[in-house]
Order: structure tokens, then C-alpha cells, then sequence
């Protein structure tokens, strides 16, 4: 693990994530810039003394050389040294899980693909939500046509944590989040925009090719947006509308899909995840719950306990790490086993911050292609 010291908020959540199946065990780790903390860190996480690197540097070079090196890298450190630590990952022969975004900039993205490329090694990126058995069990439903031709697509992801400018209060989260130099071109597009704009073509099959942006700077001194209102086209022509926002007062991690095609529309809400909702068009509406075993044999597989027993974020990050392992595992006998296609990659990177680059330099411009 790089990244995840003491106080940081999702390293520890990853951690939990990766073990909850067995497959993986957290064993080396560069979980700060401070070799202290770093240290201390490994003590809290139980790792061997001498695998709690000074840096991520060391940390590649050394267990490079071990006889039971590890296996992956996996990215938790805020977006700015996602790149030079993916990139030195892959060259010295690491599959890595990183955290979203995929880097700071586009241009940092296509530099990561072509070392992905180059490689050839494994590269998943934890957009958390596409692990969640109903978003997946969504995804199944739309790209087998069960809603018929996808005609509007609408994705929000509201927060309302920066709604002040907690940043100045010191509060570590909210201090990188806002600063260029760390966060990259997106403020909330970078964080959460990504997230929708994955979730939506992850589920719907379809690529958005032009948008309309519409990015604010809500709170006063802040310098990345806050507040993200954007038009979409799909490549079958279907309208979408995504907004996402870190300002909208009260509201805590209100993410909601809703994708409509000719007999149906198909709601999920993250903050209830374990329902999926799907309005027929001269049918009575239907609600299908996590564990139903009217659900496809693959969603069924993607929970561990039985129906009423809700399962949520933990679990959504650990049915991609399952995948990813499964992934990791099939390559010790076939160099060229691909990775599971439920797994975002690197593509969904470029694409994701192809989308973020856009938004940010045609704010209020109108439409551009992506
Ligand atoms: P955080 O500030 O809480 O933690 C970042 C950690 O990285 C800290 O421990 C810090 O000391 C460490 N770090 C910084 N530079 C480092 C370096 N050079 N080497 C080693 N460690 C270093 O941030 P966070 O909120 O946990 O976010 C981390 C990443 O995860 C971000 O890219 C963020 O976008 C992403 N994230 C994703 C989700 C999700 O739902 N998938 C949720 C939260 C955060």
C-alpha cells in the first residue's frame, strides 16, 4: 500500500476491503511521506517492521529483490502522486489497484496507459460504486436491452462537506482536495464527477461524446470548483444530465443513477444500496433486493450473506478486489489472462479524465466533443 497512513480516511478502508475474502493479506506498505509515520503505520496495520518503507521508492527496490515480493501496489495517496507511483509500480513488474481519479491530469492519464501497455501488466481502478452486486445487476440488465434503446441517462452525485471552507480549517481531506497542486484540474468534477460519469457508462454500455459544462467555484477563495452542472450526449444520441456538487448544504454521499430506455427507467440510490428499482412502462414497477435469488447467477455470487443482511461499501470495494485477485491469480499460469471486465481500468481512467479536462476548459463554453 502506498498511502494510508494514520488519519487518512481510505487506505484503512481498502485494507479492510482486500482481506475480507482471504485472497489478499496486506504485507509491505510506504503509508506516508514521513518515515516515521510510515513506520508507525505498519505497526497499526501489524505488517513486519522491515516492510514499512521510508518511501514508495524503497519500497519497489526492495521487494523487487524478496523471494516473497509482493504481488500488487495498491494507491491511496492524494491524486498528484498517483502517476509516478503507478508508473514505478509497472516498472518494476507490480500489478497495481490504484484509487481514483486515475491521475491529476489527461495528459498524466495517457502517460500511464502507454506504461500500462508497455507492461502489460494488471491496472484496476477502485471506482468504488461498480462494485455494489446492484449496480452490476444493473449494468447486466441494460446492456442485455431489458429497458430497450437507453434514451435519457440522469447521474448526481451531491456532497455538502465543503459547502464552508473547511479547507481553511486545516482538515487534511478538504486541504489537498483543493489545491491544484495536489488535487489536479478538478475540484468536484476530479472527485466525485468521475465517479458519476463511470457509473453511468459503466452501467448503460453507452459512451458520452459531446457534453455542455457548466462548472462554479461556489465558496469564496476557492480555487477548483465546487459545483458541476453538465449536459451529455450518449453515442446513440440520448440527452443525459450529470451534476455533481461538494456545496449542496446537508446532503452527505447522494449519488443516484437513473437511466431510462424505451420500456423502463432504472433508479439506484447509493445511500440504500441494496435496492434496485425499475419502473416498466405498462407493467407494475418492480423492486428487486440485495440476496433475491431471482437476481442473475453473477449478482447472486456477489454477496456473502443471505437476503435482509445489508451489505454496502466495505463489501462494494472488496467484490473488486475478489475480481482483481481472481485476476492476479489466473496470471500465474497465464501471463496474458486479462483482468475481469467488471474491474474499471485504464481506459475508464483516460476516458474519466478526458471527461474532467473538458469540463474544466470549456466551462460555459457550450458543447465540445470528448
Ligand atoms: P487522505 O488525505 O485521507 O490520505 C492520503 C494518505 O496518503 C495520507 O496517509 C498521506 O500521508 C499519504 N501520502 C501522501 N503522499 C504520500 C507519498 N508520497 N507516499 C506515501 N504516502 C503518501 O486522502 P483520502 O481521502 O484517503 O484519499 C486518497 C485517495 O483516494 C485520493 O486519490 C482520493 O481521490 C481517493 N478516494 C477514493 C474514494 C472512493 O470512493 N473510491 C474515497 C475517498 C478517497
Amino acid at each position: 500500500m502506498v498511502g494510508g497512513g494514520a488519519g487518512s480516511f481510505i487506505g484503512p478502508v481498502h485494507r479492510m476491503a482486500a482481506e475480507l475474502d482471504g485472497n489478499i493479506e496486506l504485507v509491505a506498505g510506504a503509508f506516508s511521506q514521513d518515515p516515521a509515520r510510515s513506520r508507525q503505520a505498519g505497526e497499526t496495520y501489524h505488517i513486519s517492521p522491515d516492510r514499512a518503507y521510508a518511501n514508495y521508492q524503497e519500497m519497489m527496490e526492495r521487494e523487487r529483490k524478496r523471494e516473497d515480493a509482493i504481488d500488487f501496489v495498491c494507491i491511496v495517496t492524494p491524486n498528484h502522486v498517483h502517476l509516478p507511483v503507478a508508473v514505478a509500480a509497472l516498472e518494476h513488474g507490480f500489478h497495481v489497484m490504484s484509487d481514483k481519479p486515475a491521475t491529476a491530469t489527461l495528459k498524466e492519464a495517457q502517460t500511464l496507459e502507454a506504461a500500462v501497455k508497455r507492461t502489460g501488466l494488471l491496472y484496476g481502478l477502485t471506482f468504488t460504486y461498480t462494485g455494489y452486486p446492484l449496480v452490476r445487476e444493473a449494468r447486466r440488465m441494460a446492456r442485455a436491452g431489458e429497458l430497450g434503446k437507453i434514451r435519457k441517462a440522469v447521474v448526481q452525485y451531491q456532497q455538502g462537506w465543503l459547502s464552508t471552507s473547511l479547507e481553511a480549517t486545516g482538515q487534511k481531506q478538504a486541504v489537498w482536495r483543493s489545491d491544484p497542486a495536489q488535487a489536479g484540474l478538478g475540484g468536484a468534477i476530479g472527485d466525485i464527477g468521475v465517479h458519476a460519469f463511470n457509473l453511468l457508462e459503466y452501467v448503460s454500455g453507452r459512451q458520452v461524446v459531446e457534453i455542455c459544462p457548466d462548472l462554479s467555484s461556489v465558496v469564496a477563495g476557492r480555487s477548483l470548483d465546487d459545483d458541476c452542472n453538465v449536459l451529455l450526449k450518449l453515442d446513440n444520441g440520448a440527452p443525459g444530465v450529470l451534476f455533481v456538487s461538494q456545496i449542496a448544504a446537508g446532503d452527505r454521499n447522494d449519488l443516484q443513477l437513473h437511466l431510462y430506455g424505451e420500456k423502463g427507467g432504472l433508479h439506484w440510490w447509493q445511500e440504500n444500496p441494496n435496492y434496485l428499482h425499475v419502473n416498466w412502462v405498462g407493467k407494475p414497477s418492480q423492486t428487486m433486493h440485495a440476496g433475491g435469488d431471482y437476481l442473475s447467477a453473477e449478482t447472486r455470487a456477489e454477496f456473502r450473506l443471505p437476503l435482509g443482511h445489508p451489505e454496502g461499501l466495505v463489501e462494494a470495494f472488496a467484490n473488486i478486489y475478489r475480481d482483481f485477485a481472481a485476476g492476479i491469480r489466473a496470471r500465474f499460469s497465464d501471463p496474458a489472462a486479462p483482468l475481469s471486465e467488471l474491474v474499471p481500468g485504464i481506459n475508464d481512467g483516460v476516458r474519466s479524465m478526458a471527461f474532467v479536462e473538458r469540463a474544466v476548459s470549456n466551462s460555459r463554453k457550450g458543447w465540445c466533443a470528448l
